[in-house]
């Protein structure tokens, strides 16, 4: 089955939940309606309508919402109904026994909550908010595509979410080779895995220590990236962060006569003095011949929407 992905690369601001919502709506709102029609999945980063770099649990509590209620939700949903196609967002979580996780809501084209995942690996801004890790660790879950309006043959994708420290290994400590998220998916035959992320850039003055001159002007006019590949406008992708991901997924190689598409929607931008690295990406593992396909990428300082139809089965 084909497959339209959307990916939105926005560089959303504190306290800006309103404005950052309307980004969002703005960029799908772009893509031309033909040929291809609306996106069946719309992915968002990672806790992708507040920022992502709080500094305290006190800083973080006002912005959560238990799941399936809140703000974030009615978002997800709102764009789910509208558009005809799943979303995935990334938000912050509350239970109701207050503890707070870095989850990632999936809301169907109905708007109903299809699935919640909440991170596994966390990262340093991850417990200077007091995160917990998810109890249950990485998980698969079929999506039932026949939900969306564009029917076609066969239509449920085995998928699993790895929120982006996810991708690294536990905590940095775990041996590098154990490919943690990547041996889950690969055990469990997965197809689809999502990745939303605020990844940091390698230049961010917070690792290198030294904050200056980093006022970098965001692309004002939103970015469609068209079928063919064509990026109009913006800037590089960051080349080592891609092969970076598809290093940390290649174990996935080892699964037999498979397509599995790899979608990373990253934020870009800054947070005080915390840089990103934008560069959301669409990738495609071609394991009958051991490659890996780029299918599109955005800049490290876009804001904007990376739009692609991809095949989601091998022609054999
Ligand atoms: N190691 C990742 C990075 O460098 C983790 C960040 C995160 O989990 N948001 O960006």
């Amino acid at each position: 089955m084909k497959l339209r992905i959307a990916v939105l690369q926005m560089s959303s601001r504190l306290n800006q939940f309103r404005s950052n919502v309307a980004k969002a709506h703005d960029l799908v709102s772009q893509i031309p309606p033909n040929p291809l029609g609306t996106p069946q999945l719309i992915v968002f980063s990672e806790l992708a309508l507040t920022i992502y770099n709080f500094h305290s649990r006190s800083s973080l509590l006002p912005y959560c919402e238990i799941v399936g209620k809140g703000e974030n939700f009615r978002m997800a949903q709102q764009l789910s109904i509208k558009n005809k196609s799943f979303t995935l967002l990334g938000y912050p979580e509350i239970t109701e026994d207050s503890k707070i996780y870095n989850s990632a809501m999936l809301v169907s084209p109905l708007g109903k909550l299809v699935y919640n995942y909440r991170k596994t690996h966390l990262y340093e801004s991850d417990e200077n908010f007091g995160c917990s890790e998810s109890e249950v660790g990485f998980q698969s879950f079929p999506i039932d595509f026949q939900d969306s309006a564009h029917k076609s043959a066969k239509e449920i994708i085995k998928c699993s979410i790895g929120i982006c420290m996810d991708l690294n290994p536990y905590k940095f400590e775990a041996p590098f080779e154990k490919f943690e998220f990547a041996t889950h998916c690969k055990e469990n035959d997965v197809s689809l895995v999502l990745c939303p992320m605020a990844w940091l850039h390698s230049e961010s003055p917070s690792i290198t220590k030294q904050p200056g001159d980093w006022d970098i002007e965001m692309q004002e006019v939103p970015q469609v990236v068209d079928t063919n590949g064509d990026i109009r406008g913006g800037s590089e992708s960051s080349r080592s962060s891609i092969e970076y991901w598809w290093l940390r997924l290649s174990p996935l190689l080892a699964l037999k006569d498979k397509l599995i598409t790899i979608v990373i929607c990253n934020r870009s931008g800054l947070e005080d003095d915390v840089l990103y690295c934008g560069t959301s990406c669409i990738l495609q593992l071609d394991t009958s011949k051991r490659k890996i396909h780029l299918l599109g990428s955005l800049g490290w300082k876009d804001e904007g929407l990376l739009f692609r139809e991809v095949d989601t089965m091998l022609e054999l």
